[in-house]
């Protein structure tokens, strides 16, 4: 079965990331068209997965955009339109992975007679879209699309909740290779010492920086714990956020952190940096559709302490492979940080627990076949994926 993906950023956040695993076992058989080029192109390319950029103007459809703004760009996206439909004849399928690449995908289905795949990546709130785009989603899902794969239960409810067809979704969970996300203890030294975080306990927090997945509830936790506590920020802002940037940088100043916070901006290097933090907070202060950053974590072994709503009370059962907290309650998050300053060998011990179970539950393997599954029954046509090694 040939593929051929669709996203519209060429900013590698959770959904893209989620899709270089999706589409890698594919090799050839695949190709990913991008509405935008930047760093997820490149790392396409690093995963030898066949991508090519679509147009070269970003596509300004905005989360809060009107109908008239939607309609508008609509008219603007015919040359990308006409160009999917000539590449979608080539290819079997059209796994649309984001709400843009729905937009485009849908339309290109009906034209070029292919059947849709959508991959839902977001809770389809009011909290994150406006009212005429979250109707556009739900409407082109419902109409154009043989299946949705939702990455959680949360999203998946969302989706129905909103009018989405239920028979034509399925929940996916991300998938991850276990074994990228093992780090020596020499680089765990390395990078305690050249960050200057030696006899520091160390929070993590990795993420975009943008306003709902709040980075400012944890600035303001740290505030409440002893002087050692320090914090990492790992993501930058991707999507425009620059007010929210300055205003972590002026917090930080106000609240004399400057000594305990460190902004390290977008790194690659996730695993090696998520092993050289004693927890991993996420924050988010709305519900996260899945959360990426916290199977990391568990797969990393380290302790995880999570805002408790959407999917992240999939991924984490309070007090047995993690901590939840109340969302935007620094209070309670600085409690748990106090806590695990104090009760090493407890959270170590639930740590290593959590990471058993995450390498079970998130195989990035068994997901991919899970995948394939899907799509061989709704299509009836076999999907073959290379057995581990090839
Ligand atoms: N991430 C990264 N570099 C960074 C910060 C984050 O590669 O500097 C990755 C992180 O490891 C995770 C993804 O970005 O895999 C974020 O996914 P998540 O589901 O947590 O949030 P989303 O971006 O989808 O809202």
């Amino acid at each position: 079965m040939k593929i051929l993906f669709l996203d519209q950023s060429g900013k590698p956040g959770g959904a893209e990331l989620c899709l270089i695993d999706i589409a890698k076992p594919y090799g050839d058989r695949a190709l990913v068209g991008l509405f935008a080029d930047g760093l997820f192109r490149k790392l396409l390319q690093q995963q030898h997965i066949p991508v090519k950029v679509l147009t070269t103007q970003a596509i300004q459809v905005r989360k809060q955009s009107n109908l008239l703004q939607s309609l508008a760009s609509v008219g603007k996206l015919a040359p990308l339109l006409t160009q999917v439909v000539q590449i979608a004849k080539e290819y079997d399928i059209i796994y649309a992975n984001t709400q843009k690449a729905l937009v485009i995908g849908a339309l290109a289905s009906f034209l070029a007679r292919r059947p849709l795949v959508y991959h839902l990546h977001d809770i389809l709130s009011s909290e994150h879209f406006s009212q005429t785009n979250l109707r556009i989603a739900v409407t082109l899902a419902n109409r154009f699309a043989s299946l949705v794969i939702a990455n959680s239960q949360a999203s998946q409810t969302a989706f129905i909740q909103r009018g989405g067809n239920a028979k034509i979704t399925e929940l996916v969970y991300n998938g991850f290779d276990s074994q990228q996300y093992k780090t020596s203890a020499s680089e765990v030294k390395q990078i305690r010492q050249s960050l200057g975080l030696e006899n520091k306990f160390v929070v993590g927090h990795f993420s975009r920086l943008a306003p709902w997945k709040g980075q400012h509830i944890l600035i303001k936790a740290i505030s409440k714990c002893s002087p050692e506590v320090t914090v990492i920020l790992v993501g930058d802002a991707l999507f425009g956020e620059q007010d929210y940037v300055q205003q972590l940088h002026e917090q930080v100043r106000e609240m004399g952190l400057e000594n305990r916070v460190k902004f390290l901006g977008f790194r690659e290097d996730i695993p090696q940096l998520m092993a050289s933090c004693d927890l991993i907070a996420h924050t988010s202060i709305s519900p996260e559709p899945f959360g990426r950053v916290i199977v990391e974590a568990m797969l990393c072994g380290r302790p995880v302490v999570a805002a408790k709503a959407g999917g992240a009370m999939e991924l984490v059962e309070d007090g047995v492979n993690g901590f939840l907290v109340t969302p935007g309650e620094s209070e309670e998050l600085a409690e748990v940080i106090n806590t695990c300053v104090a009760e090493t060998e407890m959270i170590a011990s639930m740590a290593d627990h959590a990471r058993a179970i995450a390498c079970e539950r998130f195989d990035m393997t068994t997901i991919n076949q899970q995948i394939a599954e899907l799509l061989s029954q709704r299509f009836q046509k076999p999907v073959h994926l290379p057995t581990e090694g090839n």
